[in-house]
């Protein structure tokens, strides 16, 4: 952050990019007017960001949102965060892909072996478009992959009680083959009126939201800056000795 404000001589803000896709999602896209909501996005790894009071919510330094390790299953594969079994484990374009070599290295009769020259080379877009072709291993996939998504959701709804949960992300893409299986697994798990609370939306921004969101979040920043500024006497009141006092 330091080295891009003296590069550019410019005031810099950081923010991840789930985070700043929660908000641009907030101000131009799905969530316009949402107060409670949560963005997740679902593509090689699975990333939020949650909006609380219409609010961003980040957390003691920023951390919130990584709803992508929260833990699905305590002895499932290996994550790139060092755990197991995190939510991405099971329900991300990479665990569908990481399945379906899996299910064909045991040699499960699949039309994916003609659409790829060898094994490795299977990716959820190409398992995406094998399940529209009628594939049956595929489909199979991809309703596996959206059953994880409902049980990580069924936590959210639990934990947050959203007015709204928005979807974005390339797995978002494969609509209802995977987000079906999803919403009924959710609304199997999650208490009953936290559910019927819930509306689901697909992101509208795509590939901008996060800029439109960081754009958004250094605006906000910059204004609450210059308001602290214009208030001595309340800053003074927080910064005073408050050693006791809770
Ligand atoms: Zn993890």
């Amino acid at each position: 952050m330091d080295i891009l404000g003296k590069e550019f001589g410019k005031k810099t803000f950081l923010i991840n990019d789930a985070n700043a896709a929660a908000l641009g999602e907030l101000y131009f896209g799905a969530a316009k007017g949402a107060r409670n909501f949560i963005y997740i996005t679902i593509s090689t790894g699975i990333g939020g960001g949650f909006v609380i009071g219409g609010k961003l919510y980040t957390g003691a330094r920023g951390i919130a949102g990584e709803v992508g390790h929260m833990t699905i299953d305590d002895d499932g594969p290996l994550c790139r965060c060092g755990n197991r079994g995190c939510w991405e484990t099971l329900a991300s374009g990479t665990a569908l892909a990481r399945a379906a070599k899996q299910r064909m290295k045991e040699g499960v009769r699949t039309s994916l072996l003609e659409d790829v020259d060898e094994i490795d080379k299977v990716t959820a877009e190409v398992i995406y478009k094998a399940a529209q072709a009628g594939d049956n291993l595929a489909g199979e996939l991809i309703a596996q992959t959206g059953y994880y998504i409902g049980v990580g959701m069924a936590n959210l709804i639990n934990l947050f009680n959203p007015e709204l949960i928005v979807i974005g992300g390339g797995l978002s893409h494969m609509g209802n083959k995977l987000l079906e299986p999803a919403y009924q697994v959710a609304g199997e798990r999650a208490f009953g009126e936290a559910y019927k609370s819930v509306r689901f939306a697909l992101a509208e921004l795509g590939r901008n939201s996060g800029v439109i969101g960081a754009a958004m979040f250094a605006l906000e920043e910059m204004k609450t800056e210059g308001k602290r500024k214009d208030e001595p006497g309340r800053r003074a009141a927080w910064s005073g000795h408050r050693e006791g006092q809770f």
